[in-house]
Formats: structure tokens, sequence, C-alpha cells
């Protein structure tokens, strides 16, 4: 006899195989691209194989925040696609300037022929050095991050990230290009005193790209242990938190070791993290006014709180004249 589709037994089986996939998914996903790009480098092609990795996970994410979506509500268009894909091109431009500006002055070729004999343990495997580059430059990226929350002059640049009112995989990239030039040289000091290869860049500039669109996915996952190891999208919600108690945690990039050693980690086990992000301050709409306003930021919301200030009053006319 055929079991019934109604057997009390399928919804409990459902459930367990819903939350297995629910835990293996971020694994399933980081590995695989890891797997991928080891893959392509090994056959020499380690550009193409990086871009057709972060490609594919884009694509695989897309499709998934569509069938397990994490906050229904973040379907709905923000109209901010335009400047969050304008943000993301310009930001990429940014890092070849500065990259070609750099190998120009015989910066990065200093960088790069770091000789094998100074501290880096270029002996230890390909992927103890590839940990060890990770904890250094997320020191770097740690103090970036929470300098950007905790500074005003910079958080005005952090605050066109923070202002997406929704987190999906599309608006990763969303920073002013002045945040990523912070960022960068923050964290380049730190693996250039240490002395990592470039190999070994390579696979950290990599690996920042692939945790770095799964922290902002809209995917219904579950992380466990690996909460205390990864920058995971569930920390990184409670990150774009309005609640600064909540908002100024988690800064950690890829890893959550600095987070936890310098007392800034935040998880709660019982709540969900907020649905309502940004922030409480103004932003334009617009890609080239997200651009100028954190330059003439003081101005840009007095002039806000002042137009507020007259709608308001608008508003409340037509309704004082009805007043008997
Ligand atoms: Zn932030
Ligand atoms: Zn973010």
């Amino acid at each position: 006899m055929q079991p019934s589709p109604r057997s009390p037994t399928t919804p409990g089986v459902r459930r367990f195989l819903d939350t297995t996939l629910d835990y293996l998914l971020w694994p399933l996903l980081f590995g695989g691209s890891v797997l991928l790009m080891a893959y392509g480098t090994a056959l020499g092609h380690g550009t193409l194989a990086f871009n057709l990795t972060y490609l594919l996970l884009a694509l695989t994410l897309c499709v998934l925040e569509r069938v397990r979506p994490h906050e229904e509500d973040w379907h709905h268009s923000d109209g901010q696609e335009i400047p969050d894909l304008a943000h993301t091109l310009l930001t990429k431009l940014s890092v070849q300037v500065l990259i070609i500006s750099a190998t120009a002055i015989g910066l990065a070729k200093s960088i790069g022929d770091q000789p094998s004999g100074g501290i880096w343990p270029s002996h230890w495997p390909m992927f103890f050095q590839v940990v060890l580059a990770l904890v250094v430059a997320e020191f770097g990226l740690y103090w970036a991050h929470r300098v950007a929350h905790e500074w005003m002059p910079l958080w005005r640049f952090h605050a066109v990230h923070h202002s997406a009112k929704k987190l999906w995989f599309f608006n990763t990239g969303r920073f002013h290009f002045v945040d990523t030039f912070k960022s960068i040289v923050f964290t380049v000091p730190c693996t250039a005193l240490a002395g990592a290869p470039g190999p070994v860049m390579v696979w950290v500039g990599g690996i920042t790209a692939f945790i770095g669109i799964l922290t902002h996915c809209n995917i219904r996952m579950r992380f466990g242990w690996l909460n205390y190891i990864f920058n995971t999208p569930g920390l990184h919600r409670w990150h774009h938190s309005m609640d600064l108690r909540e908002g100024n945690k988690n800064y950690g990039e890829n890893l959550v070791l600095w987070d936890l050693i310098f007392r800034t980690y935040f998880n709660d086990h019982a709540r969900r993290p907020p649905s309502e992000i940004g922030i409480r301050e103004a932003m334009p709409h617009t890609f080239f006014g997200q651009l100028a306003a954190p330059f003439y930021w003081k101005r840009y919301q007095a002039e806000q709180k002042e137009l507020r200030k007259q709608m308001r009053k608008q508003k409340s006319t037509p309704e004082a004249s009805q007043a008997p």
C-alpha cells in the first residue's frame, strides 16, 4: 500500500531534510566555491576560475533567494538597483586604479617581491599560509570597519553601505569608493609587513569575495558553530540593525576572531535579526547624490531635517484650518 501523502511522518521527514539543508547550504556554497577556484588554479587559470566561480555563486544565490528567502519582505524592490550596481562597478574600478597606481610607483612590486626568508612561514603548506594571511588581513579589515562606525568623518562614507533597506546578494558591493580606499589602506600594510606572498594574497582576495557575497544574501540558512569562526549572514544581519547596541558589533569581514578578542561579537539566539534595517540619517536616493552627500554630510542632514519639518507643517495645515 502506498503511504499517504498526508502521513504524519511526512511533515516530520520534510522538516528534518529542510533543517539539514539549512545547516548544509552555507558550507556547501562556500566550500564549493573554494574547491572550484582551487581546481581552476591547479589548471593554471586562477583569475578565470575566480571570476567564473564568483559569477556562478552569484547566480546560485539569486535563484536560492527566490526559493528559500530569509525575509519575504526583502524581495520587493527598494529602488536602489542602479545605485547598488554603480557603486559596485566604481568600487571595482577604484581597486583597479589603486593597483595600477601602486604598480606605477613600484609599491606593488616591492610588496610582491617580499623575500621569503622574512617572518612569513613560506615553508608551511598553502592551506595554513592562507589561514594565517586571513587572520592577519582580518586585523586590518576589522579596524577599518570599526573605525568607520565609531568615527563620524568615516561613518558618513560607510553610511552609504548601511543605508540599504534590505540585504540581498546584489548590494554586496554597495560601498562609497572612499570607504573602499580606507579598507585597502588599513589592510594592505598588515599583510605587506607580514610578507604574505602574492599567491596567498590571491586566495585571501577570493575568499573575501565569496564570504562577502554570502554574508549579504537573503537566504534561509542556519550556521551553528560556524558563527564562531566566520562572518555569516546571520551575524551580518545584526550588524545592519538600526539599534546601535547590535549594529556597532560584528565588524569582521571574513572571520569573527577579532570581534571575539575585542568584545564586539554579537548574536542573539532567542530573536530573529531585525527585518527593518538602515540608518537613522538621511541618504540621497541617487548614485551621484550618495557619492556627494558624505562630503557635506552635516549641511545635507540639516537641509533634510528642515525639509521634513516643512512637510510635516504642510500636512498638518489643512487639519488645523478645519478645526472649529
Ligand atoms: Zn558596517
Ligand atoms: Zn553589509
